[in-house]
This record gives structure tokens, sequence and C-alpha cells, in this order.
């Protein structure tokens, strides 16, 4: 089974970008976002479930989730937001269990932003965590997303601190360099990891 490097880090920190890197290397990517969005697609059973719940009106008009509606609906009826993560928790995992057995290059890489909040590093080898200063994290997610600096917080705050982030954490990527300093850390555990996916697991 190839091995499994779980890759997280707080908004903005550079999740996307350090994927990418090892994308290019040639390393299969589950992407926890891409799969979150799937499971209530169009016709999936997660959005047949929910419809069957809250009613038609969570659709928009093309059939995809209401998404700003089901926001609305959480903040009217908090205990929905237990029974949506009951629902989709399991098809979100099984779906990333899917893509790690599927994954034909020496290591894969899970990425979930959640994932010491979900603690879902029980579905990693390693845990590989982007850490950047919250300064960096506001300056860059406000520049990306066009926001301002309250949003940010707002969401941060929601999220496991830095220090619960590489508490659990196995490697460490500072990402408060430069491009060509990330190119670098990357490259760096590119080869570590290619050394440890030749040793056998325990
Ligand atoms: P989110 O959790 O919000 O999806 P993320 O962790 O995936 O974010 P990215 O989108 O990869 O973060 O990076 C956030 C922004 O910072 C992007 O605009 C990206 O281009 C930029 N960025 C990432 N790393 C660096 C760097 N070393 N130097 C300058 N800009 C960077």
């Amino acid at each position: 089974m190839t091995l499994v490097i779980g890759l997280t880090g707080g908004i903005g920190s550079g999740k996307t970008t350090v994927a990418n890197l090892f994308a290019n290397y040639g390393i299969d990517i589950i992407d926890a976002d891409v799969i979150a969005r799937e499971v209530v697609a169009p016709g999936s059973d997660g959005l047949k479930a929910i419809v069957a719940r809250l009613g038609t009106d969570i659709l928009l008009t093309d059939g995809q989730l209401n998404r700003s509606k089901l926001r609305e609906a959480i903040f009217n009826e908090p205990a929905l937001k237990a029974w949506l993560d009951g629902l989709l928790h399991p098809m979100i995992r099984q779906r990333m269990q899917q893509g790690i057995s599927q994954a034909s290059s020496p290591y894969c890489l899970l990425v979930v932003p959640l994932m010491v909040e979900n603690q879902l590093q029980t579905m990693t080898d390693r845990l590989l965590v982007v850490d950047v200063s919250e300064a960096v994290q506001i300056a860059r997610t406000t520049t990306r997303d066009n926001v301002d600096e309250t949003q940010v917080r707002k969401i941060l705050s929601a999220q496991a601190t830095r220090e619960q982030r590489l508490a659990a954490a196995d490697d460490v990527i500072d990402n408060n360099g430069d491009s060509h300093n990330l190119r670098g850390e990357v490259a760096r555990l590119h080869q570590q990891y290619l050394l440890q996916s030749e040793q056998p697991k325990c």
C-alpha cells in the first residue's frame, strides 16, 4: 500500500501551492475539498438526502446545492450541522480511502484543510503541516480572496491553532519565505518521502 502523507495548514497557508509542487513530481493528490464537492454534486446520494430533508428549495435553478441557503438553514437550526456531518463525513472518508488505494505514485498526498480538527491524520502515515505566521496568513488571504482582515480572523478563530497543528506534525514546511524557498522545501521533502516509501510500513 502507498505511503500516505497528510497535508494540512490553516487558511491561506499555502496547501494548494504546496500540493501543486508535489504534483509536478508526479505525486498523486487526493484533495478533500474536491471530494467534499463531489459528494453533494447533482445526482449524488449526498444531495438526494439533503433534498429529502430540506426540500427542493435548497437547490439552485441549475440543480446544484445552494450553499448560502444551506448556511442560512444551519444558522437557523444548529442541529442540522451534526446531521450533515453524520451524512457527508463517512462518504468523504470512503472516497478518500478509495483515492488512496488507487494511487500509483511512490507515495501520495492527502490534502485536508481541517485534518487536525477532524482527526483525519489517522488515515495517514505522516502528517505534513504548512506553517506560516498569522500576519502572513492574513496578508496572503486578503490579497487572494479580496476580503478584509476581519473576515479572515473569523475563519482563523474557527480553525485549529498553529500550535495544535504543529503538535500533530511529523514534518513542517515553513512557508513564510518566498516561492523559491518553498520549492526548495518541497524538493527536500520529496526526496525524504521517496526514501521512506521504499521502507516497509510498521
Ligand atoms: P485555503 O486554505 O484558503 O484554500 P491554501 O492553504 O490552499 O488556502 P494557497 O491558496 O496555496 O493556500 O496560498 C494562499 C495564497 O498565498 C495564494 O495566493 C498563493 O499564491 C500565495 N502563496 C503561497 N505560498 C506563497 C509564498 N511562498 N510566497 C508568496 N505567496 C505565496
